[in-house]
């Protein structure tokens, strides 16, 4: 442990925390410091709550980043949930787990630095948590409450044959980012000396590489587009797992199957220059990958228009239908062959 943090200890953190999140919001009658939060409602609302834990070891590696973006990163996975909904976030709650050894006090201050960062970038404010000596490796998880009209969050469950399935941004960035840092890649740093590099890799390459690598470690959460979509999108999912997974999670919870075209999948740059590098297939990293946290959603209107005032420079692509035949998830591909799309990360399932 270090000496700094072990002189704080626990309630001594905890200070430290009340004392640098800062960003208040309303509805909050009583922040960090009784033994839980009291929270006001807003009126014709519904309360929206998701958590996400990011693990090290599992999820990330702390020498991969900084710990600024990982406090960053912490906040924004959880936000991506709520912008699958159509929500507002609001008020947070941390639990950190600290290791014994390792993570000095400065780190962790990077950490909430970022939490921080992200947290007034979005109007959330840090209500409560909890703080524990972790057996091994740092434990971040946060649960956000959010809010929505009431009747009107975006559920998986709501879409339509006859639909338009849509995805927001580029897919399978976050993929190759994640490759692209365990094969020795660091964000803003030059290629590593030690780690052989074709010759075709240039300046060009290299620049979708390190997009790729900031869409791992830093993604960012669609709120505005998510809330702009309220009204429009019939039903929604954020690309946590991969569309081959998360396509077909909003399929089965609507009881239809969806057909999309495997050459109108948005691949990002960064997948195809790692699919070149690395020998993987980018459309495979884009159907498969995970993290990319764009949102896919279903519509009869074209959503467009609407998005437009909110996001001017997304990109949003129609990837196919929605289909009445509950088949699942199916991709076209350009000989008119149809295949099932296999699920994306499952935390559970074998390695292959
Ligand atoms: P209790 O033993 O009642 O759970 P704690 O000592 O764990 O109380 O927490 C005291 C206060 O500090 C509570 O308001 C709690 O929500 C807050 N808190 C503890 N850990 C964190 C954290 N990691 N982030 C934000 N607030 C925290
Ligand atoms: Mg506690």
């Amino acid at each position: 442990m270090d000496p700094a943090l072990a002189h704080l200890g626990e309630f001594g953190l905890i200070g430290l925390i009340r004392e640098r999140m800062r960003h208040r919001s309303p509805g909050t009658v009583l922040g960090i410091g009784d033994d839980a939060a009291v929270l006001r409602p807003e009126a014709d609302a519904e309360v929206i709550a998701t958590t996400d834990m990011l693990l090290e070891g599992v999820h990330f590696q702390r020498h991969w980043g900084c710990p600024r973006e990982l406090g960053r990163k912490t906040l924004a996975v959880n936000l991506s949930d709520i912008a699958a909904m159509g929500g507002r976030p609001q008020h947070a709650l941390l639990g950190l787990g600290v290791p014994p050894s390792g993570v000095p006090l400065a780190e962790i201050e990077a950490l909430l630095a970022g939490l921080e960062e992200e947290a007034a970038a979005y109007g959330v404010a840090l209500v409560g948590g909890d703080t524990c000596a972790s057996r091994s490796g740092l434990v971040l998880s946060v649960t956000l409450l959010g809010v929505v009209a009431a009747g009107r969050a975006i559920l998986r469950s709501g879409a339509h044959p006859e639909e338009t399935v849509w995805v927001t941004g580029r897919l399978g960035g976050s993929a190759a980012g994640l490759l692209a840092l365990e094969s020795g890649l660091r964000p803003d740093s030059p290629w590593p000396a030690g780690l052989p590099r074709p010759t075709w890799i240039g300046p060009a390459e290299e620049a979708a590489l390190q997009a790729g690598l900031r869409a791992h470690l830093l993604p960012v959460p669609r709120l505005a587009i998510g809330q702009a979509l309220v009204g429009c999108a019939t039903a929604m999912i954020d690309v946590s797992d991969g569309i081959a997974s998360d396509l077909g999670h909003l399929c089965t919870e609507s009881r239809v199957g969806a057909r999309i075209q495997a050459g109108r999948v948005p691949i990002h740059p960064a997948a195809a220059v790692v699919g070149r590098w690395l020998g993987r297939d980018p459309l495979d990293l884009a159907l498969r990958g995970g993290e990319d946290y764009e949102l896919l959603f279903t519509s009869r209107a074209d959503p467009r228009p609407r998005l437009l005032a909110v996001a001017p420079e997304l990109e949003v692509t129609a990837l196919g239908a929605v289909v009445a035949e509950p088949l699942g998830a199916r991709l076209e591909t350009a000989d008119g062959r149809e295949h099932a799309m296999a699920g994306g990360f499952d935390h559970f399932s074998a390695a292959p």
